[in-house]
């Protein structure tokens, strides 16, 4: 039987499953007869929470960093919780007012907090709830002894099945022995899953009632990264499972062996591996594949799958949101570029013949600077927290760079006449992903900081060949000798300038292409966080002399049959 949850921790697993029992604390109803009685359990919750901060100051210091950090900032937000002034308060009143013992207090005062988290329309604060309900079980044990702690050791190969899991439980569990956790509840962005992904234990979570399917004992096959659960399963598909998960294993091993391992080649060059990312957790993901920054936050991502423009506000806290989580890392954020393949349903599009040539990007945006310059003003407020910088998309001409720069000061003049601060020198660049752009490279470089070449829509234009249609897809070849003719010329162009060129079209992603774009000088990849690992592995085992005579030897080849060839044979 198979039964599926959410997938949130990839891998493959094989064990037994042992359900966790949680015993939990009832209120007792006590009421108290006198103020001595009232000072004593204000003294015992005082106590407890003496108790549980040492608990939590104990699991820091004895903190395996190895772990990975998410699971240390847990534990320093439950010191923040523990020690919070308000609910110290809330306890104390319930104590001292409504004649409560301590044991109620806590119980009553700590499900409020947590119905409170829980209705919070914001994913990750609703999920903090279980933050709340974890230092309330912690305040209860220390103040009523009797209940037992769930640290526990496992037999190898256990898979921890539970109703939920709080986050000590997550820290605390000897993760050497648990192979996987299925969860009744939860999301992406609930602790299980976090520390789950931090540890790479294979976890789904959000099973429902299916899960009470599960029995203590029983064999299960987790496939975190699907979701699916395959309980008690036949001889031939563990069999088949054993596979996957030596194959899983063998990716993740590299993987993870080059997460901190700089992208420097074997002459010593260091290359920039960045990510492509739509929103903050995409960020978050990235960082966690050894990615040093963002070539590229797609923000029309955020402007689609709704009925409204979003406002200042929520696209600041959107950008803010992002540039805390690359923590200091470089972000480049290109504004929208909605138009082609990317509509918008609450925005009026004229019908074009050809919408790919026709109402796009920077075109609208500037046709609308009411729209561009709300996104600008909002990219600009959340530079103060962190290295943002401004990248324009589907630029053709040098007005177009100069009359958006133009809109770029208003929205600066507007914020400083308003007294908000913002990153002044914010670095400013543009796509280029249109052929007249790349042939005037040496001339934009003059207006712009930075280029980035999209060869998604460099190929689609510079071809002829509209990137979505089925039919002459074979057509739709990056290895054109024209395409990559026009790539060489703006990482040169852009060099010469001292502009940094970064490329985050598809071709940066691409294993055979790696050699030849070390040889051509680019520095900058930007690609899915999923295909750094693979990237970097090609990067580290290169030399850059060598891929400098390569990329000679591929400007002498006429057709893209004879470049793909050539380079599928040197490819590691
Ligand atoms: C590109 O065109 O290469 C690019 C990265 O942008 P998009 O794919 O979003 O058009
Ligand atoms: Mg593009």
């Amino acid at each position: 039987m198979t039964i599926n949850g959410i997938g949130v921790s990839p891998g493959i697993t094989i064990g037994k499953a042992s359900l966790l029992k949680k015993q939990e604390a009832a209120l007792s109803g006590v009421v108290l007869a006198n103020d001595a009685d009232i000072t004593i359990e204000i003294e015992k919750f005082n106590n407890a929470v003496a108790l549980s901060v040492q608990d939590v100051e104990t699991m820091i210091n004895s903190y395996d960093q190895s772990q990975g950090k998410e699971g240390l900032e847990i534990l320093e937000t439950h010191i923040e919780l523990l020690t919070d002034p308000q609910i110290s308060e809330d306890v104390t009143e319930k104590i001292s007012k409504e004649k409560k013992n301590a044991n109620d207090a806590v119980i009553e005062v700590i499900a409020d907090a947590v119905q409170l988290f829980t209705n919070m329309e914001d994913e990750y604060l609703s999920t903090r709830a279980a933050d709340v309900q974890d230092i309330g079980d912690r305040l209860l044990r220390n103040l009523n002894s009797s209940i037992p702690d769930t640290t526990t050791t496992y037999e190898a190969d256990t898979i921890i099945i539970a109703e939920d899991l709080t986050p000590s439980d997550t820290i605390s569990m000897d993760t050497t022995h648990v192979a996987g956790f299925v969860t009744q509840v939860g999301g992406r962005t609930s602790h299980a899953a976090i520390i789950a992904r931090s540890r790479g234990v294979p976890a789904i979570v959000g099973c429902g009632i299916t899960l009470t399917e599960i029995k203590d004992g029983d064999l299960l096959i987790l496939d975190g990264q699907s979701g699916a659960i395959i309980i008690n399963p036949d001889q031939n598909t563990i069999d088949q499972y054993r596979i996957k998960q030596d194959n899983w294993q063998a990716q993740n091993n590299l993987l993870r062996s080059l997460k901190d391992t700089p992208a420097t080649t074997t002459d010593g060059i260091n290359i920039k591996l960045f990510a492509n990312i739509g929103d903050a957790n995409d960020m978050e993901q990235a960082i966690g594949f050894g990615a040093e920054g963002s070539g590229l936050l797609r923000t029309e991502l955020l402007f689609m799958g709704r009925d409204a423009l979003p406002d200042e506000e929520e696209q600041f806290e959107f950008y803010k949101a992002v540039a805390l989580k690359a923590k200091g890392k470089p972000v480049i954020v290109r504004t929208l570029d909605i138009g082609g393949d990317k509509q918008l349903p609450y925005f009026n599009f004229p019908a074009e013949q050809n919408p790919f040539l026709g109402y796009r990007a920077i075109r609208i945006c500037l046709d609308r600077p009411d729209i561009f310059i709300v996104q600008l003003k909002a990219i600009l407020r959340a530079s103060t927290f962190g290295r943002l910088k401004i990248m324009f998309p589907m630029i053709s001409n040098i007005q177009e760079v100069r009359a958006a720069k133009v809109i770029l000061q208003q929205a600066k003049d507007e914020l400083s006449k308003a007294g908000i601060t913002f990153d002044k020198n914010i670095p400013v660049g543009i796509m280029i992903e249109i052929p007249s752009a790349a042939i005037t490279a040496d001339l934009l470089a003059k207006e712009v900081d930075f280029f980035s070449i999209g060869t998604n829509d460099l190929c689609q234009y510079t071809l002829a060949v509209d990137r979505m249609n089925e039919q002459i897809k074979e057509l739709y070849d990056p290895y054109n000798p024209g395409v990559l003719r026009l790539i060489a010329y703006v990482i040169d162009q852009g060099h010469k300038n001292n502009v940094e060129v970064g490329m985050c079209g598809e071709l940066a992603s691409d294993p055979k292409a790696t050699l030849l774009l070390l040889g051509m000088g680019l520095t900058e990849f930007s690609m899915s966080a999923a295909a750094i690992p693979e990237i970097k592995n090609i990067i580290i085992h290169s030399d850059l002399t060598k891929a400098k005579q390569i990329h000679s030897h591929i400007m002498e080849m006429d057709s893209s049959t004879a470049i793909t060839a050539y380079l599928q044979e040197i490819t590691l």
